[in-house]
């Protein structure tokens, strides 16, 4: 077909895709091509912004003669089969330079195993990370796009005129790296996310139990500390969760919504990846399984008369607690992130990704979930030392983690012995005091599967491999 007008398209127009149109539609110089499987949401969307300009199709033969050479195409669609359909749809209608790309929660294998297929064509692949919600994808999201970096002379132009803005100017889009790297930094995102709100979750239990403060009380609490080191929106949004009330009975809303938390599975795929790399991310493992054990509704209930510390426990000076926690916060956070970006540089090293760890830690600073002010000291770190060994170890976060370590203590010891679950907060202070340890109990382990298993150990005094004559050979 012959070349068309416009210079960018979205295929899949549910909530997300229609909000990245009209993004792309609001900036000056993009004519934006639409279409969905369904005609009714095409419809929908283009009648109800007729300020967008919108260029419709009906079917693809349609959409692909719309956009103009090369080709640039955004998929919004349900990620799994329905991207692989589309895809099939827009290769047997694109050229060699033209660029699909995938913009939907894709598995990073997927993303991977699709730009191998598709590669031979000379189209671009490009799976690209989303964060940022709806919201995120009207008015600016953070975006994570990988493939070819060739695609990206023409993406990146595009990308940057819609992608959330930092507080520095900048945009929060940079090319993450080729094949799957820009879904393997969003599913890190997402662990990250989920260590995050778990940790803000732990904290606020801490303080409700700790001081018995109502939830409104709490919600000051985190406006507060939302004016510190601390900013971020994860705390910002907590604020305005625990302020709210419930219509129907007049209770704090926190206390009607059921506590079994969801999860749509990245959170997990972050895990996984993170066993099959060797990367202690315990601290994202520890918040997927919360929200496991969360909905464990039956197991709950008949262990609800194990024996344990009873609810009736208030701590002497509630400030001084509260200031604890806000500290063991801070270092469980630290923790998080640092555990997060060694799963990235160990997926880069693993799939042959050239990531810059800074300018990951910059476009997370604004449009996405996890954005917060201390993502610039991460950024900082790493340009200051791109070869870093780990966060927790650049100076500025080994100076906070150092000024919040005895809180945190403090803190991982009371909710012990108060019987409050706070597993981020205690697995993060376990990977913490395992990461300084001097020496590891991990000599007695090679003791162990060298006695059963005849695996070998090597010696703190001289090199090679050994095996002891264990007095149980047999
Ligand atoms: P969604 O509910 O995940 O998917 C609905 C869209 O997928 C509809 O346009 C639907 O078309 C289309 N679709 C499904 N199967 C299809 C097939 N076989 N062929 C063609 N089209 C098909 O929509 P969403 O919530 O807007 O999310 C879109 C993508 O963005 C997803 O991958 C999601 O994971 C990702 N994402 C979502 C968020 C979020 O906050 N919601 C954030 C970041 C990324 P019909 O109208 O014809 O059914």
């Amino acid at each position: 077909p012959e070349s068309g007008t416009a210079n960018i398209g979205v295929v899949g127009l549910a909530v997300m895709g229609s909000n990245l149109a009209r993004n792309l539609a609001s900036r000056e110089g993009n004519t934006v091509a639409v279409f969905n499987r369904s005609p009714e949401r095409t419809q929908t969307l283009v009648t109800e912004h007729p300020e967008a300009g919108f260029v419709a199709s009906e079917g693809y033969d349609e959409f692909v003669a719309s956009l103009a050479k090369p080709r640039t195409a955004i998929i919004m669609v349900q990620a799994g089969t329905g991207t692989d359909a589309v895809i099939s749809d827009l290769v047997q209608r694109f050229e060699p330079g033209d660029i699909i790309v995938d913009g939907g929660n894709a598995n990073f294998h997927d993303t991977i195993r699709r730009e191998a297929d598709i590669k031979p064509t000379g189209i671009h692949f490009v799976g690209m990370g989303v964060s940022g919600g709806e919201e995120g994808a009207l008015n600016g999201p953070s975006l994570m796009p990988g493939g070819a970096a060739e695609s990206y002379e023409t993406l990146g132009p595009i990308l940057q005129t819609i992608a959330a803005v930092a507080p520095d100017g900048e945009p929060c889009v940079t090319h993450v790296g080729t094949d799957g790297a820009g879904h393997f930094v969003k599913m890190v995102h997402n662990g990250i996310e989920y260590a995050d709100m778990q940790l803000i979750a732990e904290a606020y239990d801490l303080i409700r139990q700790g001081t018995g403060r109502s939830p409104a009380e709490i919600a000051d609490v985190f406006a507060e500390w939302n004016t510190g080191e601390l900013e971020s929106y994860l705390i910002e949004i907590t604020a305005e969760v625990l302020r709210q009330t419930d219509a129907a009975t007049g209770r704090p809303l926190v206390d009607v919504i059921l506590d079994e938390a969801g999860a749509k599975g990245t959170g997990a795929w972050t895990v996984q990846n993170a066993l099959d790399l060797g990367v202690p991310t315990s601290g994202i493992a520890e918040a997927v399984f919360a929200r496991s054990l969360s909905s464990k509704r039956g197991q709950r209930e008949a262990a609800a008369d194990l024996p344990g510390p009873s609810g009736e426990w208030k701590v002497d000076d509630a400030d001084a607690f509260i200031e604890d926690v806000r500290r063991a916060l801070y270092a469980s956070k630290i923790i998080a992130y640092s555990q997060g970006f060694d799963e990235i540089v160990a997926g880069a090293e693993q799939f042959g990704w050239d990531i810059h760890k800074g300018d990951i830690a910059k476009i997370w600073r604004a449009g996405c979930i996890i954005r917060a002010r201390f993502l610039n000291r991460i950024a900082d770190a790493y340009a200051e030392d791109p070869s870093l060994v780990a966060l927790v170890v650049a100076p500025y976060f080994r100076d906070a983690v150092a000024g919040a370590q005895e809180s945190w203590r403090r803190i991982a010891a009371i909710a012990a012995q108060a019987g409050i679950p706070t597993p981020a907060f205690a697995s993060s202070l376990a990977y913490y005091d395992g990461l300084r340890a001097e020496r590891l109990p991990a000599a007695l382990i090679q003791g162990q599967r060298d006695y059963f298993g005849a695996h070998t150990y090597q010696r703190v005094d001289q090199p090679g491999v050994f095996h002891t004559l264990w007095s149980g050979d047999r």
